[in-house]
């Protein structure tokens, strides 16, 4: 793979950016230009090539339900972490409520609003501080902070989330202060990354957790399996499957136009694109990974059938 590829998956991916729309429920959020499209790619040996809009600055959003499960699971364990949400595709959109609020049910997995604000209320004790060292690290990225601008907007625009939390509150799945988690999540959901960012998260991601250059491990390797699973099956929420069908990389979506692959034992992707499609996932950084899937024949389960 070269930059030459990127290039061409950019240009492909191009006007599928005309296709969505940036997006305003965090009204902050609006102020992106949907036209842009950026992607970093690293691989497990060093190497990065990048093109487009790999530096722009931009809010993480969904993509820290990865980094908090990661964490939760290498913290607090399995069990911990699966007490409070199932680990099944929800088939409904990202913050939906309807799943949960009818039944017994716990959230279907973490890598949805309410899965990962419960999640979130295990990371209290590791506070905002140490989480903001553990994204630094994990995304070989020391000026990641949070964008108090995004902050403050989706703060004020919360009451989707709020109710989620306090609903989570009401079936024992947060026992502490609501007010509390649904800060720090939303605070994990602010930091702002670039597509370079993201590429070095999965490239730790994609080695099995150990950070390359460093030698350092981050993670565990069973917590890698449990976190790329979750990606494969329920990262780009109810869009999930057709994903899996047409790229075959676990990914995480986010609604600031990011998305995060992973090509287990190669290299870590990251793009941006904050236009985005019905679904809250980029309308053309999809289209850019399947070009680049389907050319590098990257698909994890083409490649054990080859
Ligand atoms: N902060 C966003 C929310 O909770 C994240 C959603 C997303 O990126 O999909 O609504």
């Amino acid at each position: 793979m070269d930059e030459a590829l990127l290039k061409q998956a950019l240009e492909f991916g191009q006007p599928y950016t005309a296709r969505g729309e940036v997006a305003s429920y965090i009204p902050e959020l609006s102020k992106a230009d949907g036209r842009e499209l950026g992607i970093c790619v690293r691989s497990v040996e060093g190497g990065e090539i990048h093109c487009g809009y790999w530096q722009r600055r931009f809010t993480i959003q969904s993509i820290s339900k990865v980094i908090n499960l990661a964490m939760a699971l290498e913290r607090f364990g399995f069990d911990a972490v699966f007490n409070k949400t199932k680990m099944e595709p929800s088939g409904a959109s990202f913050n939906a409520m309807s799943r949960i609020s009818d039944s017994e049910d716990i959230p279907f997995n973490p890598l949805v609003n309410s899965g990962a604000i419960a999640v979130v209320e295990l990371l209290l004790p590791v506070g905002l501080e140490g989480m903001l060292s553990a994204v630094r690290g994990l995304c070989g990225d020391p000026e990641i902070a949070i964008d108090e601008d995004v902050f403050q907007s989706e703060w004020s625009h919360s009451a989707r989330n709020r109710s989620l939390a306090y609903l989570l509150q009401s079936k024992g799945l947060i026992d502490g202060d609501v007010e509390e988690v649904l800060r720090l999540y939303t605070q994990l959901c602010s930091l702002s990354v670039t597509a370079e960012s993201l590429a070095n998260l999965g490239q730790v991601l994609a080695n099995g957790g150990v950070q390359p250059e460093t030698g350092r491990r981050l993670l565990k390797e069973e917590v890698i399996r449990t976190t790329l699973t979750m990606m494969l099956t329920c990262g780009m929420y109810d869009g999930s499957s057709e994903f899996a069908v047409r790229v075959g990389l676990p990914s995480k979506s986010g609604v600031g136009g990011g998305i995060l692959s992973v090509v287990p034992g190669e290299m870590g992707i990251g793009v941006y694109g904050p236009s985005l499609d019905s679904k809250g996932n980029s309308a053309a950084g999809q289209k850019v990974l399947e070009y680049i899937s389907r050319t590098e024949k990257l698909h994890i389960l083409g490649r054990l059938i080859h």
